[in-house]
């Protein structure tokens, strides 16, 4: 009797502790805006996977940057987002919480969720200059990869907010501020991978430049010529015979003439198809979260979902 009482307890307590787990599945709505609680606050951090002294730090880049040049950071990491995808979270917090300034669209949104080891930075579109895709993927990947990687949360996210706060300022971040975590003694933590990356673009221009040569050269030698068989045949001349419209395909004929025997021979050829103009119309909406009623706090920014992604 006492010892089945004892699994039931046990068994209670586990179920407790699983709905408790279920609980820390967030949502865009059920995200606790930081600007609400406190106007310093620029970190959203509910499940404290971010160190406290580190949340310090980051509130103080976070507000030296707005206060120096407009960038509005917001800092979110959460253990889960459930099922949802990292980037409709990102886009969705970004819209209704309004991150960066209104009309300027100067926002950051760092995010990390540890469950689906999803890492994101997300851009606006008044930022997206300075803090490129590229420059994103590379505060990502050489920056916060690592110690992801080794679950030191805390130390991904002081680093990637110093990267990003050095990259917005174009500057280093003040050294009272970077001594306020030990991550920069124990990550390797500037960004010393310019050189390979820029050798590495050389060597694939190198190579595409070499492939379109050897087309070239492919197209531009002569075809074989069915009657002598030497490589003669060059073109002489082309001509449009129907035009093409947006409606229908057109018709030409290309001359060939063996530069070996004088063979001639004409070749139609398909023209494809006009490509009807659409004028897209630059969608400077907010993205229609909450028409207009933000969370408060940030400034309402907005973003069209630039910036980079990682899975560590
Ligand atoms: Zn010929």
């Amino acid at each position: 009797m006492y010892t089945t009482m004892k699994r039931l307890n046990l068994l209670f307590a586990f179920s407790l502790l699983a709905i408790l787990v279920q609980a820390m599945v967030y949502t865009p709505t059920s995200l606790p805006n930081p600007k609400v609680q406190d106007r310093g606050n620029y970190v959203c951090n509910p499940d404290e996977i971010v160190a406290s002294s580190d949340v310090v730090l980051l509130n103080r880049l976070a507000r030296q940057l707005e206060d120096s040049t407009q960038v509005e950071l917001c800092v979110v990491a959460v253990n889960s987002i459930g099922e949802m995808e990292a980037f409709d979270f990102c886009y969705e917090v970004f819209q209704r919480w309004g991150i960066g300034k209104e009309g300027k669209n100067t926002g950051v949104l760092l995010f990390l969720a540890v469950e689906s080891r999803d890492v994101r930075i997300m851009t606006g579109g008044g930022i997206e200059g300075v803090m490129t895709d590229a420059v994103c993927h590379s505060i990502i990947h050489e920056t916060m990869m690592q110690p992801l990687r080794n679950a030191d949360y805390s130390d991904a996210m002081a680093l990637g907010t110093l990267r990003i706060y050095e990259v917005c300022t174009d500057g280093a971040a003040p050294e009272e501020l970077r001594q306020m975590t030990s991550a920069t003694n124990r990550y390797h933590y500037a960004d010393e991978s310019g050189e390979n990356e820029l050798f590495e673009l050389l060597l694939a221009v190198g190579i595409v430049i070499a492939l379109l040569i050897f087309a070239f050269a492919i197209v531009a030698m002569p075809k074989k010529c069915p009657k002598c068989g030497k490589r003669g045949m060059r073109k002489t001349n082309e001509q449009i015979i129907t035009r093409a419209t947006t409606k229908k395909e057109g018709l030409g004929v290309r001359t060939y003439i063996c530069e070996h025997c004088g063979n001639r021979e004409d070749k139609s050829y398909v023209i494809p198809r006009e490509v009807p103009t659409v004028i897209i119309s630059g969608g400077g909406s907010r993205g229609g979260f909450g028409g207009g009623s933000f969370g408060g706090g940030f400034g309402g920014g907005s973003t069209f979902g630039a910036g980079a992604v990682g899975k560590f």
